[in-house]
């Protein structure tokens, strides 16, 4: 099979497939629903009617954070979320309010951005009730994608001769025709597998791999018991760090993050040391306040990867990826819902401007989502590029924005909210990285420098009545 790129008409995506049916396959469909149009989302899952963690989704046990950007998307596509979310249980959280560790000290105590904390399941589950109820969307769980098929279009129909009518074949089930078919099956997607059988040429794979590690435990523990809204101990090229956050339920999760092989253990007691052997203590501090439940879960795949699928010639119409098949986040910046419901806001534009059944258009579309993952792509990788366990360099553009941004983030750290609003406007996804270059911030960097910085900001109280510096800071066990 041969696709040609032409330039000719397609058809209605009357028919859409989505394969997977988790964040990104969830807001596709949301995106593509709409009158005269079925959207089937295919899981490989059995899922629950009840928020619950699941094998297809092996991170939903780490927690998540959510940016403001992916709130303001998702809320986009579907109205009331937020409002629903919260009405589940989810945690409202000021992101100005979270005690922040970074590299060069405490963040000051603001107002910034409101977000929402909850587990990866409740986020889900309350996603996937929305989208059920959307006309036309439908679920077929419990179902493995097991490759496409496609027609070339019939010569006589005036169609794009890139434009196949696609069949989804499935595991010991009937097949689904469609017009379109989205691939939003995640890390493990077998979309390159399924393309060299068809003959089109492989994508280009992107890839930093900090090897980074995470090791979670659930505990119990009111949310008014710790002081801040949460706690981040950033992790730094030559230190691990952590996070913890509160969750629906009166539970807070509590994960180490390291990298290599300083990757955190799942051993509780070597687990409950690493915590302690952090540059600060606050995470063992709220552990050791709570009441641990369940088994340390330990995940390991955090690549930052991303297939060229925008630039592979003789791209099939009818054929899109989104969410983490496209590109995939080290999830330490907690970027990836974000760009999933970004994408789903592209596609929702592109299935009424283009027509995603030409190869014109599926090309489009897919250049519109890589632009929509570029900014956090910098981020991620210009981060995890500085780690000794990272192959590479920091590319000279962005060690210089670096460089900047840690002036920044240095008035942040002695108290300068405006500097610390500004990284944080970026780091949401709320604003261009150039509006970091304003002139009333370069005037407060030099103002600073001439002047002093005054006093850093003090470590915040971790545990409301606790001493600080109680938990024991002895040393980790070996680790793995
Ligand atoms: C440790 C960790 C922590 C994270 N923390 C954050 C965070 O704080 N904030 C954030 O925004 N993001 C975070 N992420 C990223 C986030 O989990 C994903 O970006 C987001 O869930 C979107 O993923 P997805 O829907 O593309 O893929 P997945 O969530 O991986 O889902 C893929 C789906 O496809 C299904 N599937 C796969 N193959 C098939 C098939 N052949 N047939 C049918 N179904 C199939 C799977 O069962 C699954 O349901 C984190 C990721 C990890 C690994």
């Amino acid at each position: 099979m041969t696709f040609r790129g032409g330039t000719g008409s397609g058809r209605t995506p009357g028919d859409v497939v989505v394969v997977g049916g988790s964040l990104a396959g969830l807001l596709a469909a949301a995106a593509l629903a709409g009158p005269g149009r079925t959207v089937t989302v295919v899981e490989r899952d059995v899922v629950a009617d009840a928020p619950a963690p699941r094998p297809g989704v092996p991170q939903g046990r780490q927690p998540h954070a959510l940016l403001y950007r992916s709130l303001v998307a998702v809320e986009e596509l579907l109205p009331g979320f937020g409002d629903d979310l919260r009405a589940a249980g989810a945690v409202p959280v000021d992101t100005g309010a979270l005690a922040w560790l970074g590299e060069l000290g405490w963040s000051p105590d603001s107002e910034q951005f409101p977000v929402l904390s909850a587990s990866r399941p409740l986020i889900e589950h309350v996603v996937r009730t929305r989208v059920l109820e959307l006309p036309g969307v439908r679920t077929v769980d419990g179902a493995r994608v097991t490759g496409l098929s496609a027609a070339d279009a019939d010569p006589g129909s005036g169609a794009d001769p890139g434009s196949p009518r696609w069949s989804v074949a499935l595991e010991g089930r009937e097949a689904l025709p469609a017009d379109l078919v989205v691939d939003a099956s995640g890390r493990a997607s077998r979309l390159p597998v399924w393309l060299d059988a068809l003959g089109v040429p492989p994508a280009a794979v992107e890839q930093v791999d900090a090897r980074i590690g995470y090791a979670t435990r659930t505990l119990r523990l009111p949310v008014d018991a710790v002081g801040p809204a949460g706690v981040v101990i950033a992790q730094l090229p030559d230190q691990p760090g952590g996070i913890a956050l509160p969750v629906e339920g009166g539970r807070w999760l509590v994960a180490a993050a390291g990298a290599g092989d300083r990757r955190p253990p799942r051993e509780p007691d070597a687990w409950r040391a690493y915590l302690g052997a952090l540059r600060d203590p606050a995470l063992a501090e709220i552990v050791d306040a709570g009441e641990l439940e369940g088994e340390v879960v330990v995940h390991r795949q955090t690549a930052n990867v991303r297939h060229r699928y925008d630039r592979v010639p003789g791209w099939p119409g009818g054929l899109v990826v989104v969410g983490d098949a496209l590109c995939a986040f080290d999830p330490v910046y907690g970027q990836g819902v974000a760009v999933a419901a970004l994408e789903a806001l592209a596609l929702r534009d592109a299935v009424r401007r283009d027509d995603l059944t030409t190869a014109r258009g599926a090309r489009r579309f897919l250049r519109r989502a890589v632009r929509a993952g570029a900014l956090p792509w910098a981020i991620a990788t210009g981060e995890d590029l500085r780690l000794p366990t990272s192959e590479g360099r920091v590319p000279r553009a962005t060690a210089l924005a670096g460089v900047w941004t840690g002036e920044l983030a240095r008035l942040g750290t002695h108290g300068d909210t405006v500097a610390q609003a500004a990284l944080a406007r970026v780091y949401h996804l709320m604003a261009s990285p150039l509006s970091v270059y304003r002139p009333s911030l370069v005037a407060r960097v030099l103002r600073a420098r001439l002047r002093g910085y005054g006093p850093p900001v003090p470590r915040p109280q971790i545990v409301r009545g606790a001493v600080r510096g109680a938990a024991d800071v002895s040393p980790p066990a070996a680790r793995p």
